[in-house]
């Protein structure tokens, strides 16, 4: 073969100065819209020089995950060169079983964010419009702009998700809905009664997603995540997680509740075996572990009180939550104090959440995690609250 030749397979002669040309100058560009999207910040560890640390900005389970899941983690340390079942179709049937579900209509991913983007990669291309609330969680805007598609963000009526307002912002172009009910940052939630009244306002060719990643800690008797509007309407998909009250975080494990048509297509989007075994044992082991999950209930209960009480006490005017955080107001006219108290309270060992990004930026928030840390929040607070 002459140096300047290269070869296809019908040895049809192509000069390699020719492909030389195309790459010059040149280097693999990403989608346009790709180089628009702001990383997605993970709530991080504190760093405290010495001592006990508390984090308190990811809302995780301070109780850890159930030790029937832990059991089933090191059990698939056995057979780690196993491919997983890609189907998952043992957790789907657990996780049918403990609600009464068809698990043909439930699908498991690596966290519910793998759900959204699986929704994003099946329904969403260049110029579409996806629609949140104003304080709604980061994740569906990353996934609006991967495809191109345009995120309208619904003003929230003291910071609760605005049906009105998110019909109003409905367009020919809108695709999907997204709501996080009860919605992460605020710990408020909507009553299923308004959840239905979004749905009927809203053309049938939208999906509606309720994400129900704190669904487990509300205890009111007008809530519901939505299973039934999954069953009776054509578009609307539940999400859930095992990443909050079931304290599985690390091992990214999430599921959908959908209509047959939807879960069709997010399987045709999906990786071939996108959740590990070890997760999907974990998983099963958790869903069935009632137990620990009424533990976490107590617990989260408890403390959550003790933690707005001693917010409210220091003057920071924290919005009631039936999640498993809360959302603290800074008195706006001190500015920046809200991201400088979590910088101080990080020098204590105390990670929580600075609200920026989240267009909050005079409040934190806090993570209802154990008493101790309930205690070092507040006397960090307080010391804060004193020198400011
Ligand atoms: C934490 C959280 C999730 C869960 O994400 P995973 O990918 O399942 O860990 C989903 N939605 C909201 C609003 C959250 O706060």
């Amino acid at each position: 073969m002459k140096s300047d030749e290269i070869f296809n397979s019908q040895d049809v002669k192509i000069p390699i100065v020719k492909a030389r040309m195309m790459t010059k100058k040149q280097r693999p560009e990403p989608l346009p819209q790709i180089l628009d999207i702001s990383p997605y910040v993970p709530g991080h560890a504190p760093s405290p020089s010495t001592g006990r640390v508390f984090k308190l900005a990811s809302n995780e389970n301070p109780l850890g995950a159930s030790p029937a899941a832990r059991r089933a983690v090191e059990e698939a340390t056995s057979h780690l060169e196993v491919y997983p079942d890609g189907n998952a179709t043992r957790l789907r049937e657990a996780i049918a079983e403990r609600y009464g579900l068809d698990a043909n209509r439930i699908i498991c991913g690596a966290g519910s964010d793998e759900i959204f983007q699986m929704l994003g990669k099946a329904y969403l291309e260049k110029g579409d419009e996806i629609i949140q609330s104003t304080h709604g969680f980061l994740v569906y805007e990353l996934v609006a702009q991967q495809a191109g598609a345009i995120t309208k963000s619904a003003p929230e009526k003291q910071l609760h998700t605005d049906v009105d307002a998110i019909l109003d912002c409905v367009t020919e172009k809108t695709k999907i809905v997204f709501i996080a009910n009860p919605n992460n940052p605020t710990g408020t939630y909507i009553s299923f009664e308004e959840v239905r009244r979004l749905h009927a306002g809203l053309p049938s060719h939208v999906i509606l997603v309720l994400d129900g990643a704190y669904a487990e800690y509300v205890r009111a008797n007008d809530y519901a995540a939505g299973i039934e509007l999954v069953s009776e309407f054509e578009n609307v998909v539940m999400t859930r997680t095992f990443s909050k009250i079931y304290g599985l975080a690390a091992l990214r494990l999430g599921w959908a509740y959908a209509p047959a048509h939807i879960i069709d297509a997010l399987h045709r989007v999906r990786g071939p075996f996108n959740v590990s075994e070890t997760a999907q044992l974990a998983g099963i082991a958790a869903i069935q572990d009632q137990a620990f999950l009424e533990t976490s209930l107590a617990h989260n209960n408890e403390q959550r009180e003790r933690l707005f009480a001693g917010l409210e006490k220091l003057g920071l005017d924290p919005v009631p939550s039936v999640a498993n955080f809360i959302l603290a107001k800074f008195p706006e006219k001190l500015g920046q104090s809200a991201v400088e108290a979590a910088k101080f309270l990080d020098t204590k060992g105390v990670s929580v959440r600075a609200m920026v990004s989240y267009k909050l930026p005079h409040c934190l928030r806090i993570s209802v995690g154990s008493a101790d840390s309930v205690d070092a929040v507040l006397s960090g607070l307080e010391e804060f609250l004193a020198a400011s």
